[in-house]
């Protein structure tokens, strides 16, 4: 058996060259980091559940005619995605107060924001990707004015799109991350959303208790981190009972 060649490897996720040029293959993996790698563990089948809950959420997406990189799911813990040029951005989108807007500006936790709140921040593990402003953006070319008008149109119909969907299933969407690239097409690049949508970049909060359903229970030492993960995943109807129970301790040599 011949091996794929690695291409990259994330806190989260692996990529390998895809079969076919311009296809890339990612794969998700268990490890969890936070506070930038500062904290390291394992939450046993966040891969498998993450693929799954990525996968059902990008297509949902891509249903209401924003494009994405997924192409298809390939198995447990690996989706063939279009090669995409990332854009160095994350884009963080709030609804309620949670995470480091509580810190930065004070806020009390769980408020409800004016409105949603859209943040920028450099991707860069060695200066904590630090929040930066649109100005930055455009002036280092690390986005065209174009190209943001049309990240930050998506975004923000993602988040309506996704709130909708998600209090469907008795889940609040208090804040999420995405992640945008350049999809090159007859020598035109296009935006598209890319990376992955799952708890792992998500804050989700039962509707009726609060309870958190999300990375925050890891970040944050609450426990029942793998079963917050399989909550989101059985709610969204994408895995049923049986499956979440056979999907524990899957490893990559299972696949
Ligand atoms: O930590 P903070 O409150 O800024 O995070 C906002 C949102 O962005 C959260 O949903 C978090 O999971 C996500 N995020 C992420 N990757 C980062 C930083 C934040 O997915 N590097």
């Amino acid at each position: 058996m011949t091996r794929r060649r690695q291409i990259y490897e994330g806190k989260a996720k692996i990529l390998y060259e895809g079969p076919e040029p311009g296809t890339i293959v990612q794969y998700f993996k268990d490890d969890a980091t936070a506070g930038n790698g500062a904290k390291k563990g394992t939450i046993t089948g966040k891969g498998v559940l993450n693929n799954r809950i990525s996968e059902y959420l990008m297509t949902q997406i891509e249903d209401i005619g924003i494009p994405t990189h997924f192409i298809r799911r390939l198995n447990m813990r690996e989706q063939l995605v279009k090669a995409v040029e990332i854009i160095p951005l994350e884009i963080v989108v709030r609804n309620v107060a949670a995470g480091s807007i509580v810190k930065r500006l004070g806020l009390e936790e769980g408020v409800r924001l004016p409105r949603p709140l859209v943040e920028y921040y450099l991707k860069n593990d060695e200066l904590n990707d630090p929040l930066v402003l649109e100005d930055y953006i455009t002036a280092f070319n690390w986005a065209t004015v174009q190209e943001m008008d049309e990240i930050v149109t998506y975004t923000l119909r993602i988040n309506d799109f996704l709130s909708g969907l998600l209090l469907g299933v008795g889940i609040k969407l208090i804040d999420f991350k995405l992640e945008f690239g350049r999809y090159w097409k007859d020598e035109e690049s296009h935006i598209v959303l890319a990376d992955e949508i799952s708890p792992d970049n998500c804050r989700f909060w039962d509707i009726e208790s609060g309870e958190k359903l999300d990375k925050d229970r890891f970040r944050r030492d609450l426990g029942k981190v793998e079963e917050a993960y399989q909550e989101v995943a059985r709610r969204l109807k994408i895995l049923p009972e049986s499956n979440v129970e056979s999907i524990k301790g899957k490893g990559p040599e299972s696949i």
